[in-house]
């Protein structure tokens, strides 16, 4: 998008990009990463590097006030500055949705981060060798029981590449054998994948199954506290990990009391609060739409106009990135004064990866609906996200980590203590380690 803007509008331009993160996550290949497959910085594309040109401000936006044109940004450990913008691109993505079941929030991980699906890597592979050496058989079982919540993409993919990962590192672990390992999976619907068909759902189930992984449907998590799982339909056990996935809502800011004045859906449903977008992705309200304020992806409702009337778009990143690009060209027609082109993509399909050569989904191609499983999903869900990862050299490098993954096999080497870096030189000190 910053790329367009320059393009079309030369030195004119001015463009500001505010994150907390001076990086862009693929979220996409976090599976892979969770999985080994992909060192995690490889999936990041750092902005200052990708976005030439642009002013980069590392910092949370706070605030958004569209009648007075400006956005305050919260800067860590410094004063909040206030940016005025004569056009306002809103891309504020997702959060997890945590619901009040006692333990969650003390207990379990997401896995929306780079930060979360390295440190699960980390954790499971690191239990692995814990468990490998210890002679307490309740503490072994606990260690090697790995319970994820919600079965969508995001969930399916984490829990089937973590799997994969785990089968693999076990050629190396005479001590533990696989029925030692135990993944669950719970989710309240009926199903998992909701996205592909329902002869593609119930594949993914037995091929998930056959590997041992336990499935529970229509169960919902009760509790977690300290790793005690208690699940709906009466099963008590311990687990030392928990990854929650079990759905995501809009980005808080546009919801929180005073933080925002752009008008938001307020009707409960999967549009509650997203910025209620025109399909030339311009934010309306009741007063009509914003000239200068557009929004894209995760936190936007945006028409879906090749999928019909009523129909909005998904929240994927195959949308987000083109809603991106679309956004770039209509300001550009707004500055000049031609008129807005609305957004139009038809869904090229959808393809999860379960590890190693395995997958499942499907593709359009013209009206035809094809669907993959297997080798052919698993290598064109991989070919389709390399194509979209951004930059080159990061395209080479999750190449190359593919490729030594191939030659040498995945790493087995987990390490949480990144997490703690302080920890050792506290110990040395006499000290008994702090948290941080
Ligand atoms: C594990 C996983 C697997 C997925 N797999 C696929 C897939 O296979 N195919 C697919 O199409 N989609 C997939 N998705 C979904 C896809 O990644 C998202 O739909 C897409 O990233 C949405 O893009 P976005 O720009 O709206 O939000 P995000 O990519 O989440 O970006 C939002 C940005 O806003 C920043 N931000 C948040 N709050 C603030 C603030 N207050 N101030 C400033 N900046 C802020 C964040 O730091 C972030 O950089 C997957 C998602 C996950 C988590």
């Amino acid at each position: 998008m910053v790329d367009a803007l320059r393009k079309d509008l030369g030195g004119d331009v001015a463009i500001t990009v505010v994150d907390p993160r001076p990086y862009m996550t693929y979220q996409p290949f976090l599976p892979e990463v969770g999985a080994g497959s992909i060192d995690p910085r490889n999936v990041l594309a750092p902005l200052r590097k990708a976005l030439p040109g642009a002013k980069i401000v590392t910092g949370r936006a706070t605030k958004i006030d569209s009648a007075a044109n400006t956005v305050v940004v919260d800067i860590e450990d410094s004063d909040s500055l206030e940016i005025q913008y004569d056009y306002l691109v809103v891309g504020l993505g997702s959060v997890p949705r945590l619901l009040p079941i006692p333990g969650l929030a003390e207990t379990a991980i997401g896995f929306k981060q780079v930060e979360e699906a390295a440190a699960l890597r980390d954790k499971i592979l690191a239990n692995l060798a814990e468990a490998a050496s210890t002679k307490d058989p309740a503490l072994r079982k606990r260690l090697l029981t790995f319970t994820f919540v919600g079965g969508g993409f995001a969930g399916s993919e984490a829990l089937a590449e973590a799997e994969d990962m785990v089968r693999d590192a076990l050629r190396y672990y005479p001590d533990l054998h696989f029925s030692d390992i135990r993944f669950v999976l719970v989710d309240a619907a009926p199903f998992i994948l909701p996205e592909v068909s329902e002869e593609q759902r119930a594949y993914a189930i037995d091929q998930l199954r056959e590997r041992g992984v336990e499935i529970k449907l229509e169960t919902f998590l009760n509790s977690c506290e300290g790793g005690h799982i208690v699940t709906s339909d009466g099963d008590e056990f311990e687990s030392d990990i928990v990854v929650w996935n079990a759905g995501v809502k809009p980005n808080p800011l546009l919801l929180d009391d005073g933080a925002s004045d752009l008008p938001v859906i307020r009707e409960r449903g999967p549009l509650m609060g997203k910025l209620n977008c025109l399909a030339d992705l311009r934010v309306t309200g009741d007063d009509g739409p914003l000239a200068n304020v557009f929004a894209a992806g995760d936190c936007a409702a945006v028409p879906d106009l090749a999928s019909g009337e009523g129909k909005f778009c998904p929240p994927n990143a195959q949308h987000a990135v083109r809603q991106g690009k679309r956004i770039a060209d209509n300001i550009v027609r707004s500055i000049q004064g031609r008129p807005l082109v609305d957004y139009y993509h038809k869904n090229l399909g959808t393809m999860a990866t379960l590890g190693m050569y395995k997958g499942v989904g499907y593709l359009n191609i013209g009206d035809k609906r094809i669907d993959l499983r297997g080798i052919p999903a698993w290598a064109a869900a991989r070919a389709y996200h390399l194509y979209a990862m951004p930059t080159i050299g990061r395209k080479a490098a999750v190449v190359a980590d593919w490729v030594g993954g191939i030659i040498s096999r995945r790493d087995i080497i987990g390490i949480p203590q990144s997490s703690t870096p302080r920890a050792a030189f506290e110990l040395a000190a006499g000290k008994s380690p702090s948290a941080k």
